[in-house]
């Protein structure tokens, strides 16, 4: 029996013991954020007010407050079990980053107490040296600052042995550069409400004050035994699997989806969910996805900056809960060759702060011009912009989904249903029509009610999709952070309502009719975006040439599809809108190009000695065993001790040619992907990243095939990494 089979008899799911039930969420949802309602409990009337007026009007609290906000802070974090205190934030690897400090002050006469001060929590200054800036400064050049983002609420972190307050903030260099991913999130919806306020404005809402976009990221994720995990180098390393053949049942039943989840997985779900709920993180629907050992975990939606940092949190909640499960939370892209990956569907939409849902069209959307408006805006952002929703979701990782046949291709289109896209061909010629009302679908029992149809359909091969009453971007990949896909959405839209409303307002200067200017602005700005529209199959052939035909960007490369970046009209972009500033932007695509090189640098030597290391031995032991009984074989057929067609003998050689072919082509890739490697370092970025794209990649792919073959054909007992079938079948 070989050390993977022992390991797969051990495999079973923790005890985890009856808890008590049930437990209501609304008695304990938020308990560990210091949340507004604990804020009024604590805090004087007067520094209540001044937070809350920083909060929805900007204007900054004095230190006195913030010393009173602090203290406060610091009492409840103690009467939770914290010790220490950590400024939170999203840096640009992707991950979230704590520096911790504890509360310990020695005062005068000694003696060691608990302080927290206003200046503390306002501003952190953690060496910045160790984190990318792509440029911003020079290693040496180590200030940076953590400021306090008192739009999202601090809360605590758990673990076995302790407690910390995590107090969300931004972090920028010296010279005031973003140098994470949320700070460009919070400026895009400065921008989202700054244009979203004049639109609305010429529709006589004069009392808006604030608008922001919302977001719920429906969050997909694989889980498998730790056991397995541990025994691959590539899961470890990598994050996915670099070798391993197909099981031959996969998810081609169709079996998974929404299937019934196991109690294994319903444990960890129960797990995962709690620790949500004390942090006030919502999730809500869970179920499983298409491919087997496959989940998703959605939340309702919040305000976007919240949503993204609720989003961090969940994903490292998932990471932690599955580890005491003895399971192991996959949140890569593609962990699994042959099978779905995992994305994360960013459902995005605007609010006002009356909690009026922008995007929401209402039961008669052909007579709801501010809906038809601010929808053809989006529709104008993402065709203008295609290029940079692209760029804000490249990575490694996702490069294994997009433009790879079963999730959304590299080419973004907008899908809007059967009713919107009438209605947006009715507007292109400047005539609305009344339609149709929904109709009602009749289940023909009368038992069961009838039901409205909704206005759209669904069409999940879309990449940007109108479902219901807001769009859902589904190219962002599963480890992603949303912050920069949403800042890149929000922008562009920004950018597209001010260009109406600038339409608007010179066409008002000819007509006083108002229906009749929004008609004309709209006409123009569809007949200039229409190629954007796509109503079909977008993992089609046939789309693929369409889209070249209508000019779309289609780029399944990383590298390429980072350069979007910095080209000019997207420099110019984000500095209209203050989100990015050249330099930023610069920064972002030299940290991003870099860790896709990185990412595929640890991948191609990961793989090498797995291959190296646990492959080829194991082959060359089972082609010595194969050649040995041949040759007996061969002296048994000659001595007449046994009788054999020729095709038997003949059999066998071809079973031993094939295993000699097998190894000898992994080696001589391997070769040549270890020559590539060394190339790599004679090369700037972007030819380093070009070629890792179009030759490193090719080649770890022919290994891949060739290591598969061997597993299909080599004794199971030699075979000494985890199976497709076993890590996705069993728990
Ligand atoms: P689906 O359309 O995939 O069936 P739901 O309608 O249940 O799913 O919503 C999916 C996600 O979209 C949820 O996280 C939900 O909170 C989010 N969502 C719903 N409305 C909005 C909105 N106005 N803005 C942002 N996200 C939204
Ligand atoms: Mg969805």
């Amino acid at each position: 029996m070989s050390s993977r089979n022992e390991v797969t008899q051990m495999i079973e799911p923790i005890v985890v013991g009856k808890v008590e039930l049930p437990k209501k969420v609304s008695s304990y949802f938020g308990e560990n954020t210091f949340s507004e309602m604990i804020m009024q409990k604590m805090l004087s009337e007067r520094t209540f007010k001044a937070f809350k007026k920083w909060q929805e009007e900007g204007e900054v609290i004095s230190m006195a407050e913030a010393d009173e906000i602090a203290h406060c802070m610091k009492e409840w974090a103690i009467s939770k079990g914290a010790c220490s205190y950590t400024h939170w934030f999203h840096p640009m690897t992707g991950l979230t980053a704590e520096k911790h400090d504890s509360f310990i002050n020695i005062g005068t006469t000694g003696i060691v107490m608990e302080k927290f001060t206003g200046s503390k929590l306002i501003q952190g200054e953690p060496d910045a040296s160790s984190f990318p800036s792509g440029g911003i400064r020079a290693t040496f050049e180590a200030r940076g600052y953590t400021a306090w983002d008192p739009s999202s609420p601090a809360f605590i972190k758990e673990v076995d042995k302790g407690k910390t307050l995590c107090i969300p903030t931004i972090f920028v260099s010296y010279n005031g550069e973003a140098l994470d991913k949320k700070l460009p999130l919070l400026r895009s919806d400065a921008a989202i409400c700054k244009a979203a306020i004049e639109l609305l404005k010429l529709f006589g809402h004069t009392d808006v004050k604030q608008v922001y976009s919302t977001c719920g990221p429906e969050q997909e994720y694989f889980l498998i035994d730790e056991a397995y995990y541990r025994m691959r180098n590539d899961l470890l390393l990598a994050g996915r699997t670099l070798i391993g053949a197909s099981s031959p049942k996969g998810q081609q039943l169709e079996d998974q989806y929404f299937g019934s989840i196991k109690d294994r997985v319903l444990n960890y779900m129960h797990d995962v969910a709690e620790e949500a709920y004390r942090l006030g993180i919502p999730v809500t629907t869970r179920h499983n996805e298409v491919a087997p050992h496959q989940f998703e975990f959605a939340p309702i939606f919040e305000r976007a900056n919240l949503a993204a940092d609720h989003n961090q949190l969940l994903m490292d909640i998932m990471k932690r809960v599955a580890h005491r499960h003895r399971l192991v939370c996959l949140l890569h892209e593609k962990p699994f060759a042959g099978v779905n990956g995992s994305g994360k569907h960013l459902n995005w939409s605007m609010s006002d702060d009356k909690g009026n849902n922008l995007l929401n069209p209402g039961d008669t959307p052909e007579e709801n011009l501010q809906f038809l408006t601010i929808l053809t805006a989006v529709i104008h952002a993402v065709y203008t912009h295609a290029d940079l929703l692209l760029a804000s979701v490249a990575s490694a990782g996702n490069e294994h989904r997009l433009g790879a046949n079963e999730a959304p291709p590299a080419i973004v289109s907008v899908f809007l249903g059967e009713q919107l896209s009438k209605i947006i061909s009715m507007l292109e010629n400047g005539k609305i029509e009344k339609g149709h009302r929904q109709n009602l679908i009749d289940l023909g029992v009368k038992l069961l009610p009838k039901f409205l149809r909704d206005s759209t359909d669904r069409n999940r091969t879309s990449p940007f999709a109108f479902t219901g009453a807001k769009f859902e971007f589904r190219a962002v990949g599963s480890s992603m952070n949303i912050s920069t896909p949403i800042a890149v959405i929000n922008t562009a839209v920004a950018d597209s309502l001010s260009i109406v409303v600038e339409r608007i307002k010179a066409e008002q200067a000819s007509t006083s009719n108002f229906r009749e200017a929004v008609l004309k602005v709209l006409s123009g700005l569809v007949k200039e975006s229409k190629a954007i529209l796509f109503e079909g199959n977008n993992y089609s052939e046939e789309w693929v040439k369409e889209a070249q035909k209508r000019g779309l960007p289609n780029e399944a490369s990383t590298a390429e599809a980072l350069k979007a970046f910095i080209k000019p009209k997207s420099i110019d972009l984000f500095e209209r809108h203050g989100v990015f500033t050249k330099v930023e932007l610069h920064a972002r695509y030299n940290i991003w190009l870099e860790i896709y090189e990185k990412v595929l640098d640890i991948e191609a030597k990961a793989l090498a000695e797995m291959v190296r290391t646990q492959v080829i031995p194991a082959a060359i032991e089972y082609q010595a065993e194969i050649a040995g009984g041949l040759e007996i074989l061969k002296d048994l057929v000659d001595s007449k001790a046994v009788e054999l067609v020729d095709e038997a003998i003949e059999d066998r050689k071809q079973l031993l040619a094939g295993l000699t072919a097998d190894i000898f082509y992994i080696r001589k890739n391997l070769k040549q992907m270890e020559e590539l490697l060394k190339k790599a370092d004679t090369l700037d970025p972007e030819a380093k990243a070009a070629m890792y794209y179009s030759e490193l990649k090719p080649h770890m792919l022919h290994i891949r095939r060739h290591v598969d073959a061997l597993e299909s054909v080599m004794p199971d007992s030699m075979w000494v990494l985890p199976k497709y079938r076993e890590m996705l079948f069993i728990s």
